[in-house]
């Protein structure tokens, strides 16, 4: 895989980080890497993408977080201890080495809410093996891991079914 690794942040109130970071782990799993995922926020285990990751052997994907929202004004304690927990898998990953690329999935929304430090964060990225690239997704990434990431693409919400009041669709929005 790549000799040197960078740090991705893919954030916006727009459709397709999420997805995007998917695309990604396919493109560099399609050339023999590994793959580890770890989700934030996302107890529901509804997922597609997460049935079929789950079940790749190149691939680690691990689930934190409640499988309800979290109150931007009053999260609640498992949400703390959820995202804590997240943040020591991530470490974990990152750290082995075994794995080219590592996805945080929804940790920038975590790092908005409070419920993990972003120094915390921006250390772990800075200690990261050499060829380990990390992407972290959700909206609200903040400044300090903007201005210390390589790559950041901003997703900007033009228009979304959601508000002409079309539902979540399964195999789409999940
Ligand atoms: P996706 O998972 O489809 O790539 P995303 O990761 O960019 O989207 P999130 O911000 O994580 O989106 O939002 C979570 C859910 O809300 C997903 O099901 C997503 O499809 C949907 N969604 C994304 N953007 C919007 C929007 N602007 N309005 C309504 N729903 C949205
Ligand atoms: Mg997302």
């Amino acid at each position: 895989m790549a000799a040197k690794g960078l740090v991705q942040v893919y954030t916006g109130d727009g459709k397709g980080k999420t997805t995007c970071a998917i695309g990604l782990a396919i493109r560099l799993l399609g050339h023999g890497g590994r793959v580890a995922i770890v989700q934030f926020l996302k107890g529901w285990e509804g997922y597609g993408e997460v049935a079929f990751l789950e079940a790749l052997p190149a691939v680690s994907l691990e689930r934190t977080g409640r499988a309800d929202f979290v109150r931007p004004r009053g999260p609640q304690p498992e949400d703390y201890a959820e995202a804590e927990r997240g943040l020591r898998l991530a470490e974990r990953r990152i750290t082995s080495g075994e794995y080219d690329l590592v996805i945080l999935d929804e940790i920038n929304v975590a790092l908005s809410y409070g419920l993990i430090s972003t120094r915390t964060v921006l250390d772990m990225l800075k200690g990261r093996p050499a060829h380990v690239e990390v992407v972290l997704t959700g909206r609200n990434a903040p400044d300090p891991l903007l201005d210390a990431a390589d790559l950041v693409t901003e997703m900007v919400n033009r228009r979304h079914p959601f508000e002409r009041g079309i539902k979540a669709r399964e195999g789409i929005e999940f």
